[in-house]
């Protein structure tokens, strides 16, 4: 990764925080950043440990906010410049300090696990009491020792006036060292820090998804300059540098290859581990794997630019866009606390069991509920990013997940996108040649896979290649330029502006191919008509949509209906036709009015604004196309329709281990608090039992990491 304050939006700054151990963590950090005067908004991130702030450059700096950050009890260290920032002595002392405090933690470990056996021993009986023959005072400062972390943030963070989780289980342990109960007061700040260190793994296990897929890209380039190989740290290559790769090597840039073959794994962007051979011309993506050969490549975009960098962006953005269940969870989060302490005091005013008062404060953390959605979340983005399926956010996977409604581009989506030009017909005086020649001149600069058609047929024929000056394209209509002093336009019967077409269209269409008609100073001289065909995949996705319950699912295209019929009665699925861009947009709306989840799969280019907005905006085939993935909520890399039911059985996995660990969490919580409320759950026990919920989330929750059990349709659907 880039440095992470380079992004050059110059009212955003990225900074580092870390010590965030918990989801209410982020809530603390996030507040305490918000109200810095000039702040106008913030994202703090659990996963990649850092803060994105909006602010006014005039009226606040990195300054402020850092300070801002450590008030708050956390750090954030300033970037530092060279790759080494603390010189050899100091990391040596770095070194040893870490060393001395893993020994203590040890100790303190083994002491804390042989006292509870004691007390456990005590308790039934298997042995004589020995702990009441300890003073008292020697078990305060063990309490106090032992738990040295858990104090110092609870007092801190009580000079500023805030309760944290802990504040209230360290008042248990108070109350059980002044009633003469060492041996539970130490053991509860024992098991305080325990369940930290569970909660620090299941954060911990969050972020690996993430840190493993960045770890996909390699460090360095090899790069020629001036008849030299040098070795670049791979963000230092330049657009236009010539990159060398050796067989086995991660490719670090996305480019084009100059000489050499190769055999690609691009399995890393697009999930498909089927190797792609690469010869001279061949477009080439960072974070794949070239085998069996050498290339030469000319580099195009390189870091965060590469369509791998902005796929890994994306994903470590996504945890911003939080779902409803995560911020119910935050909101519930934020009462648990005060909830615990009334039914703690309550306990105690009720039935005067001071233990069981403390046994209350210590049976839960209230951190499992803030974790639960977004352990879960990560886990599943993570893992989807590496098998070619972007997820932007909490937000799409919840919608993905209940989704009922799939609307689907035609060309290029539904079909392969591969149009063949099939008939050259003049309209005028005008040859086919000439016909075709004005065409592919005018159609020279769009990407739209027609253009593509019309272009490839003309260079099939040898026709020469006309200069075109201002051109124009206009989305789901066609292109417009100026070629030898006239005007050519090239496009859909819209652009006859209510001419009748010659009936010899209609023989066409009613063949299921698109018409294109060519314009020359706004007078019709011929028309070209091109084949599609379905992708070989479109009915087995279908079908597995179908398995998954969506039935509602239709094409909205800006194709003439004759055609797009013809399509969609082959696959059983209704369409409509003649849609521009606006029209598109208004069909999903209708959609939506009637209360349906829409997912919308499109090309992202042409489609943006009905990308935008569905309820899930699905860009397809989206690797090395960047404006496709900054359009959409979702991406398939590839081009395989099939991915679309998978991508949403991951969402409905998801959000069932989601459910189960909130279900878990809110249950354990029940039973917990009760039995401690009655008594019948001694402190020691609830203190040992607190960290379960976390526990029992990080491995539900890792479940996500691996894909699906099945991928192919027709199967039942896995649960
Ligand atoms: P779809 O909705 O099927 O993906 P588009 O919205 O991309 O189709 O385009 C709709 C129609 O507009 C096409 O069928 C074609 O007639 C015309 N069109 C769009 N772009 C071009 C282009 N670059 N060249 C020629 N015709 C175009
Ligand atoms: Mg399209």
């Amino acid at each position: 990764m880039a440095d992470a304050t380079s992004r050059d939006h110059p009212d955003i700054i990225e900074m580092p925080v870390l010590g965030m151990d918990c989801a209410n963590c982020v809530a603390t950090v996030r507040s305490a950043i918000a109200h810095v005067p000039g702040v106008t908004s913030v994202e703090v991130y659990l996963a990649t440990e850092k803060a994105s702030v909006k602010l006014d450059r005039s009226r606040v700096g990195t300054e402020r906010i850092r300070q801002a950050i450590e008030r708050a009890g956390y750090r954030s260290p300033a970037p530092s410049g060279g790759p080494n920032p603390t010189g050899g002595a100091a990391a040596e002392a770095d070194q040893a300090g870490r060393l001395g405090r893993k020994a203590l933690t040890l100790l303190g470990a083994l002491f804390g696990m042989v006292l509870f056996a004691v007390v456990v021993g005590e308790g039934l009986g298997l042995f004589a009491a020995v702990t009441h023959r300890v003073p008292r005072w020697i078990g305060a400062l063990l309490a106090l020792a032992l738990g040295w972390p858990v104090w110092r943030n609870v007092v801190r963070n009580a000079l500023r006036g805030r309760i944290v989780s802990h504040t209230l289980m360290s008042m248990g342990a108070l109350a059980a060292l002044a009633v003469g109960q060492w041996p539970t007061a130490v053991l509860v700040v024992f098991f305080m820090r325990v369940g930290d260190y569970a909660e620090r793994l299941t954060t911990n296990r969050a972020r690996r998804s993430l840190k493993d897929l960045a770890a996909l890209a390699p460090p360095t380039a090899r790069v020629e300059r001036d008849d030299h190989e040098i070795t670049l740290p791979a963000e230092h290559v330049q657009a236009g540098d010539t990159v060398i790769v050796r067989p086995g090597e991660t490719i670090p840039v996305d480019g084009t290859v100059l000489a050499g073959h190769a055999s690609i794994d691009q399995a890393t962007i697009t999930g498909e581990s089927a190797p792609l051979d690469a010869e001279p011309g061949a477009q080439v993506f960072a974070a794949t794997l070239a085998q069996l050969g050498s290339l030469r490549i000319r580099a195009e975009r390189v870091g965060a630019d590469t369509t791998f960098g902005q796929t890994l962006r994306l994903v470590e953005e996504a945890e911003a866009n939080r779902g409803r269940t995560q911020r119910l969870a935050d909101r519930f989060a934020t009462w648990y606390l005060p909830v615990v302490a009334a039914i703690a005091l309550a306990t105690y005013l009720l039935r005067g069991d001071l233990l069981a008062a403390v046994a209350v404060t210590v049976v839960a953390c209230s951190c499992a509920f803030a974790l639960a959605t977004p352990v879960a979340m990560l886990a599943s983005i993570g893992a989807a990013a590496k098998r070619g399926l972007l997820i932007r956010g909490g937000l799409v996977i919840e919608a993905l997940a209940r989704a009922d409604t799939v609307l689907l581009d035609k060309t290029g989506t539904l079909t392969r996108g591969e149009p063949e030009l099939t008939d050259v017909l003049p309209l005028s005086t005008l040859d086919e040649t000439e016909v075709l020649r004005l065409a592919a001149a005018a159609e020279r600069d769009s990407e739209h896979p027609l253009a593509q058609a019309v272009r490839h047929a003309a260079a099939e024929r040898s026709l020469p290649q006309t200069p075109a000056d201002a051109f124009e394209a206009t989305p789901g209509l066609g292109v417009r330029a100026t070629i030898d002093g006239r005007t050519v336009s090239v496009g859909s019967i819209r652009m006859l502006n209510g001419t009748q077409p010659p009936d010899a269209a209609e023989t066409l269409q009613a063949q299921g191919k698109t018409l294109l008609y060519v314009l020359l100073d706004g007078a019709a001289v011929g028309i070209l008509a091109t084949r599609d065909t379905p992708r070989t995949e479109a009915p087995a996705a279908l079908a597995a949509l179908h398995a998954l319950g969506i039935h509602n699912i239709e094409v909205l295209t800006g194709d003439q209906p004759a055609a797009a019929q013809a399509l969609a009665r082959d696959l059983g699925i209704t369409a409509h036709a003649g849609l521009l861009p606006r029209d598109k947009v208004d069909a999903i709306k209708r959609h939506q009015a009637r209360g349906h989840t829409v997912i919308m799969l499109g090309d992202g280019v042409n489609d943006a604004p009905a990308l935008a907005q569905a309820d899930v905006g699905i860009a397809m085939g989206a690797a090395g196309s960047p404006v496709a993935l900054q359009a959409a909520h979702a991406a398939l890399m590839t081009d395989q329709l099939d991915r679309l039911p998978e991508l949403i059985r991951t969402a409905r996995r998801t959000m069932r281990v989601v459910r189960f660990n909130i279900g878990f969490t809110i249950v354990y919580n029940i039973i917990g608090l009760t039995l401690a409320a009655l008594g019948l759950l001694p402190p020691i026990y609830a203190a040992a039992l607190q960290s379960l919920p976390d526990l029992g989330i990080m491995a539900n929750s890792a479940r996500l990491l691996r894909p699906p059990r099945t991928t192919a349709p027709h199967t039942r659907r896995d649960t």
